[in-house]
């Protein structure tokens, strides 16, 4: 065996086995056993090079990303993610780098216990696509459409720093040493957040996936809510590494609010369960923050330095805000 066929094959090997796999990577197409309850959860993600991702981005961060954004809208359903099926797209075959995405893919999907039962590659513009099914108990799934006025808005992690990464590796802002490295990481190898989506489920009244931005997400989830929400900037989780970059940058307060790549949830909690979870999620990791609440007017807005405005997409800080 040798080429295609050989390369999947090898990959298929290295990945993690289940017992819901009736049959791997080999036929026409993989047979899987759900489980007898339980919905199924389904998604899929391209990532185009010099698109979704910068060029000279190594092979395993590539191989990494293109599975854990799956994971995070597996994780943003409350679900739990079970097999994926991956499309690659590469100007050649590379073994190097072909090795390099595999292992990225695989070390992921093992630390998940996630099956990689379908594979196909093919010769063209780098260009990567991912499908996940997972499983999600029918009444505990995370939709965007729950979110209730009153309820708390919270998010995990820190917020910005994959967005200052890809803004150093454009040469739109500077960073060095360890700041530097941390950015780029968080960039290049999101976390998705698999365990917290399974905790929110049945708890959370809405949930999304950070991709594009807290305040553009945020709008999806509130649009699909009928609601409105208030966020207070000053509690908008950053890391050090951001919070010593902002200080120097008039309009960078705004990044942590409009930069993509986070892929942290975004999620909503009705005061119960703010007061029953809300103290074991701030200390959890990662740790989560409430950052404002849900209102019933539509529309969101923005407190900073004791003022409240309505929040305008972009807003000066263009260069950070892809695409409108
Ligand atoms: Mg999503």
């Amino acid at each position: 065996v040798s080429g295609e066929e050989g390369l999947i094959e090898r990959w298929f090997q290295r990945g993690p086995r289940r017992p819901d796999v009736a049959l791997g990577i080999g036929d026409d197409a993989a047979l899987l056993q759900p489980a007898a309850s339980g919905l199924l959860v389904a998604c899929t993600d391209t990532l185009t090079e010099g698109v979704h991702f910068p060029e000279q981005t190594p092979p395993d961060a590539v191989g990494h990303k293109a599975l854990a954004v799956n994971l995070s809208d597996v994780a943003a359903m409350g679900g739990t993610a079970c097999w994926a099926l991956s499309a690659l797209t590469a100007p050649r075959a590379d073994p190097a780098w072909l090795g390099g995405f595999a292992d990225g893919l695989l070390t992921l999907a093992s630390r998940f216990g996630v099956a990689l039962v379908g594979g196909d590659l093919c010769r063209g513009p780098t260009s990567v696509t991912v499908t996940v099914l997972g499983t999600v108990a029918p009444r505990a799934a995370l939709r965007r459409d729950g979110a209730r006025p009153g309820d708390g808005i919270w998010v995990s992690g820190t917020l910005g720093d994959a967005g200052l990464g890809l803004a150093v590796l454009q040469g739109r802002a500077a960073l060095s040493g360890p700041a530097r490295r941390q950015c780029v990481r968080r960039l290049h190898y999101p976390e998705p957040r698999l365990t917290l989506g399974g905790r929110l489920a049945g708890r959370a009244t809405a949930a999304i996936d950070l991709s594009d931005g807290l305040m553009r997400d945020l709008g999806r989830l509130c649009r699909a809510s009928r609601v409105g929400a208030v966020i207070e900037w000053e509690r908008v989780p950053c890391s050090e590494a951001l919070a010593a970059w902002m200080a120097h940058e008039p309009e960078g307060w705004r990044l942590p609010l409009t930069a993509g790549d986070d892929y942290e949830l975004l999620f909503t909690l009705p005061p119960g369960e703010e007061a029953r979870l809300g103290a074991e999620l701030e200390a959890g990791e990662p740790p989560c923050t409430r950052i404002g609440t849900v209102t019933e007017p539509p529309g969101l807005w923005l407190e900073r330095g004791g003022y409240r405005e309505i929040w305008e997409a972009g807003g000066g800080f263009d260069h950070f805000v892809e695409g409108a």
